[in-house]
């Protein structure tokens, strides 16, 4: 495996190269062990309950997702957060999942 931005060799299941930081795609579909996660439930998840952080739970996003859910109270800050999140999910902005799994 190569890096897909510097040309680094990697190890088979690298996901973030070493040298300039940049998360791999796993080309080899097999190797995943899910399917990849659908943009769509993802976009739609996170612009209704963005504030709870559930359309990044599902992309695996966990931190990000807890930064909303604790964030929620605090002004809404995290609704709002996890809204606009929903809409870049939705626009293709959020490429991968946690594990650099592109969202289909
Ligand atoms: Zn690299």
């Amino acid at each position: 495996m190569i890096c897909n931005k510097c040309g680094q060799t990697l190890g088979e299941d690298v996901r973030i190269c070493p040298i300039c930081k940049s998360k791999q795609q796993i080309v080899n579909y097999e190797k995943c062990s899910y399917k990849p996660r659908s943009r769509k439930v993802a976009g739609i998840l996170q612009i209704l309950f963005g504030g709870f952080g559930i359309g990044r739970f599902y992309l695996g996003y966990n931190r990000i997702a807890l930064g909303q859910l604790f964030t929620f109270p605090i002004f809404f800050i995290g609704g709002i957060w996890g809204f606009i999140d929903g809409i870049l999910i939705l626009c293709g902005q959020i490429e991968c999942d946690v594990n650099g799994v592109p969202i289909e």
